[in-house]
C-alpha cells in the first residue's frame, strides 16, 4: 500500500520560493515506522519543492495549531488536483483535539494518524508490525530522500529525537506530560521515555557519515527532551554514545543543545554531574531553561512549582560558571489569569540581569491559557472562545506562543496590554531570538486579516 507523507509549508512562509526548511523528524519517525510495516512511503516538504501526490492515502504532519488552517485549505486543494482520498493528520496538536473537533475541522475522511489502532485499521496491518517509536530507527526514512534533500536538512540545526514525555504538569503545556484526566479526574504520570540509545547512535553515525559525503562538518542537533536533565542516568549513556560517534569521525563536530527544568538540572547537579559534564564534552552548549514567569504566585498558579526564584538564578548561574553552557531564558510569561503588572516587570528583570551577568539569550513566548492538548483546551472557562476558533479556523493562528496578545487569549484588556508592552519589551533584549507575529482573530476582516499575514511572513521561530 502506498502513502504520501507531507510536511507543509510552514505556516509563516511566503507563498512561493524557500520556506522554513527544518528537518521534519516526527514525520520520518511515524514514516520509518510504516516503511518497516511494508509500506510504500513517499515524503515531501513543502518548504523545498512542491508535491507530487500519487497514492491514494496522504498523511500531513502539524507542527502546532498554527497548521491547522493550513492543512484544510491543502486538503482541499489535494482533491481538486488528484480526486478523493483518505488522509491522516499527525503531530501533537492532533492528540488535543477531540474526535468531534478533528471531524469539524478535517472532515469524516481524515483520520488521527497518532493513534496506533487507527493506522493499522486504515493500513490493514497487524498492530505487532507497527514497532515502538522508541525502538524506531529513521534510516528507512532517510533512505527514501533525495541527496539535494537531506543536504539541505543537514545544513541546518534539526531536531534529534532522543526522548518524549515530562514529568512535570504545567498548565499552558500541550506536550506529552502528567495531566489530570477529564473524565475520572484521576492524575495520569508521564516519564520520559528515552529511545533505544543504540539506534540513536546508529542513526547519527548515518548522518554524520551522509553530512560527510556532502562537504560538511558538522550538525547541530536540537534534542527532542522536553527536560534534557530529567533522567540523569540515561542522558550519561546518551551522552557516552555521541561522544562514540565523534571519536569514529575524528575532525567532525557534533553541536548539541535542548531545554530543561531548572529542578532537573540541579537534581542532577546533585546525584549524578557526570551527567551534565559528559554532554557537555560531547557537544551539549545551550541550555533552554523553562522559567516561565517570575514570583512565587505565578508559578503555583499555572502549576509550574517547581520553580522558584532561588533555584532559577542558581540553575541559571551554575550552567554558565560551573559547566560552561549558555543558559537560554525562555520565558513563555502573560499569563492571562495570573500575571500582574509586577510580575510581568519582574520576570522581564530577571532577563535582562541573566543577559547581562551570564550572557544568556532570551526567548520570550506568550502563554496562551487554551491550545488544544493543555488543559485550559478541557475547561468550560474558554468554551466559548475555543467555539469561536473552531468556527473561523484560520483564528488557530493566534495560539501561536510567538503571537501577540489577542483579545481570544488574553480577554481582559489591562493584562492583554501590559502582557502585550513587556513581551515587546524582551524581544528588543540583546541576543532575543523571538521574532513575535501578529494575531489573527475572528472579529478581524479580511483587509486587516492580509496586513497580518504581510507582516507575519517570514518570521519563523527558531
Ligand atoms: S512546560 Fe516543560 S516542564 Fe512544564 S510540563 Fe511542559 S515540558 Fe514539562
Amino acid at each position: 500500500m502506498k502513502l504520501d507523507l507531507i510536511q507543509p509549508r510552514h505556516n509563516y512562509a511566503a507563498k512561493e520560493g524557500e520556506g522554513h526548511v527544518y528537518m521534519p523528524t516526527s514525520l520520518f519517525t511515524v514514516g520509518s515506522r510504516l516503511l518497516t510495516a511494508g509500506l510504500d512511503v513517499t515524503f515531501h516538504d513543502e518548504n523545498l519543492k512542491p508535491r507530487e501526490i500519487s497514492a491514494d492515502h496522504v498523511g500531513f504532519n502539524l507542527l502546532g495549531a498554527p497548521y491547522i488552517p493550513e492543512v484544510i485549505k491543502l486538503q482541499e486543494t489535494i482533491k481538486k488536483e488528484s480526486g478523493e482520498k483518505t488522509f491522516l493528520v499527525g503531530g501533537r496538536v492532533i492528540s488535543g483535539l477531540n474526535p468531534s473537533q478533528l471531524e469539524k475541522l478535517f472532515g469524516n475522511s481524515t483520520y488521527n494518524g497518532n493513534d496506533d489502532t487507527i493506522l493499522t485499521k486504515v493500513f490493514g496491518i497487524d498492530v505487532r508490525e507497527l514497532v515502538p517509536s522508541e525502538k524506531t530507527s529513521l534510516i528507512p526514512a532517510y533512505e527514501r530522500l533525495e541527496d539535494e534533500v537531506m543536504k539541505e536538512y543537514l545544513s541546518r540545526e534539526f531536531s534529534l529525537y532522543v526522548s518524549q514525555g515530562c514529568k512535570f504538569a504545567c498548565d499552558f503545556c500541550a506536550a506529552v506530560r502528567t495531566y489530570k484526566d477529564p473524565e475520572t479526574g484521576e492524575i495520569v504520570k508521564v516519564k520520559e521515555v528515552y529511545r533505544d540509545i543504540d539506534i540513536i547512535k546508529t542513526d547519527v553515525d548515518y548522518l554524520v557519515r551522509k553530512a560527510k559525503n556532502f562537504g560538511l562538518d558538522q550538525l547541530q542537533l536540537y534534542m527532542s527532551n522536553l527536560d534534557v536533565f530529567q533522567t540523569p542516568t540515561k542522558l550519561l549513556q546518551f551522552a557516552y554514545a555521541m561522544q562514540e560517534v565523534q571519536k569514529n569521525h575524528p575532525g567532525f563536530r557534533i553541536d548539541l543543545r535542548g531545554l530543561a527544568t531548572v529542578d532537573s538540572f540541579l537534581h542532577a547537579r546533585e546525584s549524578l554531574p557526570r551527567s551534565i559534564e559528559e554532554l557537555v564534552n560531547a557537544g551539549f552548549h545551550t541550555v533552554g531553561f523553562g522559567i516561565d514567569g517570575w514570583t512565587k504566585d505565578v508559578w503555583k498558579a499555572v502549576k509550574k512549582g517547581h520553580n522558584s526564584e532561588e533555584k532559577c538564578l542558581d540553575a541559571i548561574r551554575s550552567s554558565k560558571q560551573d559547566f560552561r553552557m549558555i543558559p537560554e531564558i525562555l520565558m513563555v510569561f502573560g499569563h492571562p489569569a495570573a500575571d500582574s503588572e509586577a510580575s510581568l516587570s519582574a520576570a522581564y528583570g530577571i532577563t535582562q540581569m541573566a543577559i547581562e551577568a551570564y550572557g544568556a539569550i532570551p526567548r520570550p513566548h506568550v502563554s496562551k491559557s487554551f491550545i488544544p492538548g493543555n488543559n485550559g483546551w478541557r475547561s468550560i472557562d474558554h468554551k466559548k472562545a475555543i467555539e469561536s476558533i473552531l468556527e473561523d479556523t484560520e483564528s488557530f493562528q493566534s495560539l501561536d506562543f510567538t503571537a501577540l496578545p489577542s483579545s481570544v487569549t488574553h480577554p481582559n484588556p489591562r493584562i492583554r496590554k501590559l502582557a502585550t508592552k513587556y513581551f515587546l519589551e524582551m524581544c528588543k533584549l540583546p541576543g532575543n531570538t523571538t521574532q513575535y507575529v501578529k494575531s489573527i482573530t475572528p472579529d478581524l476582516g479580511q483587509k486587516e486579516r492580509e496586513e497580518v499575514r504581510k507582516f507575519n511572513e517570514g518570521r519563523f521561530d527558531r
